[in-house]
């Protein structure tokens, strides 16, 4: 087991590492980055993890079978943030996990070897949130993020982690379950809302946008429809395209903003009563404030890491907030309640939009030794709804 004192260097490919570790373990391939600098993306071998290294006999060993990417393994590559776990020079990235559970420690009654899984994202810190298992909601200022901050991801052959984590998936989702962690970012995103609009004694809302229709936007889209709502999503392609499609695929609509700009879309299919924003451009937020209801609610979900600085009607803004009793609130992260619920939205969608899920998978990339195409999918393929790594079959 690697120590703090010998840092583990990251081997360059696969073929030149060592298969058997100082004990007799084995050796696993990952694709790793070295955080800090740009473009490190590479093969690396770490020991294989052994159920002993959680605490208790409480040990899952997972074998991964498919890992989704998106622009934070983009983000972190290109050495904008991420850090690499104590001990290790390299991070092990990816945090879209899906696997299948090879063995469990003697206190495990949660999940057996052989159920479907994913492992959420966060470890807990110290905060009060921490504390009671909303990890997601954490005040402090370092988190820990298998994938992405200070603990290794799931781009690699194997992983072990407490069932606290992992989440079992039916076996009848098996194919789209890849998709279950970028669902729970619009989990936790809708549910914030629904809990934040108690406030009203009695909510219905009717109309919701969502402002994107990447990933994350569609993915809104399919979640606001199966609760019943009028959804418009905004976009900046023409349609007629992939996402167009799939979007009237759900029974709701699609508007093109080079077309009609958010505020007359707003003029025309709203009053919105809620809007999820995932542009990932910042001053689409504050058309989105524009282009709320009387009431209503704006969640907030791009991760803007740059510095971009505009002008905004703030008087105008403010007075719509004030006179119509608005609400705006940021979201980021999921706890296992919202990948439970995420698996109940994966199973109502199969049943009432069969076979849509299946239609983002849109670019597998075979074998984690095949990482530069991955990496060079992730930022150049045309009409990429999520790109994954089929990292071993079953
Ligand atoms: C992940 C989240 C994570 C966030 C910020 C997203 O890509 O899906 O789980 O909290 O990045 O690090
Ligand atoms: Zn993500």
């Amino acid at each position: 087991m690697p120590g703090d004192t010998a840092l583990p260097l990251a081997t360059t490919s696969w073929e030149s590492s060592v298969e058997t570790t100082d004990d007799g373990g084995t050796y696993m391939k990952a694709i790793a980055v070295i955080p800090g600098r740009p473009n490190s993306v590479h093969l690396a071998s770490l020991p294989k993890p052994s159920l002993a290294e959680v605490p208790g006999g409480r040990g899952v060993l997972v074998k991964v079978l498919r890992v989704g990417v998106d622009g934070t393994d983009k983000e972190i590559n290109a050495a904008e943030y991420g850090a690499a776990p104590k001990g290790f020079a390299f991070l092990v990235i990816g945090h879209e996990s899906f696997g299948r559970v090879e063995a469990v420690g003697p206190n495990v009654t949660e999940l057996a070897p052989g159920d479907y899984v994913v492992a959420t994202v966060r470890r807990p810190g110290t905060s009060i949130y921490d504390l009671i298992g909303t990890y997601d909601m954490t005040t402090d200022d370092t988190y820990f993020e298998r994938g992405i901050n200070l603990r290794h991801g799931f781009l690699t052959e194997y992983y072990v982690d407490d069932p606290e984590y992992i989440v079992k998936v039916p076996e009848g989702l098996r194919d789209v379950g890849v998709l279950l962690e970028p669902l729970t970012v619009v989990e936790k995103g809708i549910a914030q809302a629904f809990e934040i609009q108690r406030r009203l004694r009695v909510w219905r809302p009717r109309r919701a946008a969502v402002m994107g229709a990447g990933t994350i936007g569609l993915l809104a889209a399919l979640v606001l429809r199966l609760r019943g709502m009028d959804v418009t999503v905004f976009g900046r392609t023409r349609k007629p395209y992939l996402n167009s499609n799939l979007i009237e695929g759900l029974g709701a609509r699609y508007v093109t903003t080079t077309e009609l700009p958010i505020a007359e879309g707003a003029a025309k299919h709203g009053p919105f009563d809620l809007i999820f924003e995932a542009t990932g451009a910042s001053p689409v937020v504050f058309e989105s404030m524009l282009a709320l209801g009387k009431n209503g609610v704006l969640v907030l979900s791009s991760v803007t890491g740059g510095d971009r600085t505009i002008e905004v009607p703030a008087d105008r803004i403010n007075l719509g907030f004030v006179l119509g009793n608005k609400v705006m609130v940021g979201t980021v992260n999921a706890n296992r309640e919202y990948f439970e619920l995420g698996v109940r939205d994966m199973a109502q969608a199969q049943a009432e939009y069969a076979g849509w899920l299946d239609q983002l998978l849109t670019h597998p990339v075979v074998g984690l030794e095949n990482y530069a195409q991955l990496f060079e999918t992730l930022s150049t393929a045309k009409g990429a709804i999520k790109v994954y790594c089929r990292v071993a079959e079953g």
